[in-house]
């Protein structure tokens, strides 16, 4: 049993990871700002003792003692991240040094949650971890992805300069239960609209890609990176390789939840982009992960949930 900290542990993946690490018998401190993440996603974890919940903004320093960090807090939709820009860069890098400060004086492991974005618009499909990515410096996304791209180099230079023992893992496009309804991102909008009755709003003409993975394979191939040797840095990248264009996407949502939404196309944010698919050949290697959930599964239950939220 360990005392884990979670940073954004109120949020989607944080609340799942809160989740199964007590189910794991450990003892978990979730810390949050409540930016995206609210009180709801760990309301039913309150009652356990071996659970804490703190409202903090981690880009100011903090001071507790726990034996393992997972840091996944910032934003990760891009109207939440792009709303305060400065913001976010500010937490994926004065966040990451303030529990990486934290992991070198406990002398404990740190995990970052980075993201497929730091190989920003790709020019290889699928994209391994070896590929050094190719990202717009000062577009609108840039607080995201080079915001990621510099929590890594941090994550590596403590380990280089520091000795800490670090972990990173590049997740992809995540789906799943406790996403919020204003989320932004594109299942929870597609499902939302379509039980909604409303047109689905595919932003271009739909042929750009995604590969959406499961949030219980997501949470596993965490929790495997977290627990695998020490000399195993990363980053690796976690994701369900099954590639869809945004198009399909939306017409396999509204034929699963039986709307009579249409489909309206609207205009193409800007740097979005057009393909992206994992290459996870070392996270089956190093981890022995692969992820078990296949799109239409992964969507029955989260448009349950919606359905009941709704
Ligand atoms: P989310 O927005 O639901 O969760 C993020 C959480 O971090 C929220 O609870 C938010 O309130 C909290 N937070 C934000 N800024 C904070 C700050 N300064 N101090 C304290 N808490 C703060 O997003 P998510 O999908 O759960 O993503 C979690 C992590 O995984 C993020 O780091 C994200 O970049 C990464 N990620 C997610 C995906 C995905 O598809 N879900 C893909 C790539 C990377
Ligand atoms: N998207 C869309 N309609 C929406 C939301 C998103 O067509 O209502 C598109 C978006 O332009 C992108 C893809 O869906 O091409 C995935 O977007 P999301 O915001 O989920 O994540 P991203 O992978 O872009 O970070």
């Amino acid at each position: 049993m360990k005392r884990i900290l979670i940073t954004g542990g109120a949020g989607f993946l944080g609340s799942h990871l809160c989740e199964r690490l007590l189910e794991e018998g450990n003892e978990v401190l979730c810390l949050d700002n409540f930016f995206t993440g609210s009180k709801n996603n760990v309301m039913h974890l309150l009652r356990n003792a071996s659970f804490e919940l703190i409202r903090h903004d981690i880009i100011n320093p903090f001071f507790i003692e726990v034996d393992q960090i997972y840091n996944m807090a910032c934003p990760a939709s891009p109207v939440h991240y792009q709303y305060n820009p400065i913001k976010t860069i500010k937490t994926n890098v004065m966040g990451t040094i303030n529990t990486l400060g934290m992991a070198k004086r406990l002398r404990v492991k740190i995990l970052l949650a980075s993201t497929s974005e730091v190989y920003g618009n790709p020019d290889v499909n699928p994209q391994s971890e070896d590929y050094w990515g190719r990202v717009n410096p000062i577009g609108v996304r840039s607080c995201y992805d080079e915001g990621k791209r510099a929590a890594e180099c941090l994550m590596m230079d403590y380990h280089r300069q520091n000795n800490v023992t670090v972990k990173i893992v590049r997740i992809f496009n995540t789906y799943g239960p406790r996403m919020a309804l204003n989320d932004g991102r594109v299942v929870s909008n597609f499902i939302v609209q379509a039980l909604r009755g409303k047109d689905l709003t595919v932003y271009g003409d739909g042929s750009q890609t995604r590969a959406f993975c499961y949030v219980d394979d997501m949470t596993d191939g965490i929790v495997r990176m977290m627990a695998s040797p020490d000399d195993f840095l990363g980053p690796v990248n976690l994701g369900n390789p099954e590639e869809f264009s945004i198009l399909e996407l939306a017409e396999t949502i509204i034929r699963m939840t039986g709307s009579k939404s249409k489909i309206s196309f609207n205009p193409l944010p800007q740097d979005d982009p057009t393909q992206r698919k994992p290459d996870i050949t070392l996270a089956g290697k190093m981890l022995e992960w692969e992820p078990k959930v296949g799109l239409e599964e992964g969507l029955e239950k989260t448009i349950a949930y919606f359905r009941k939220v709704l």
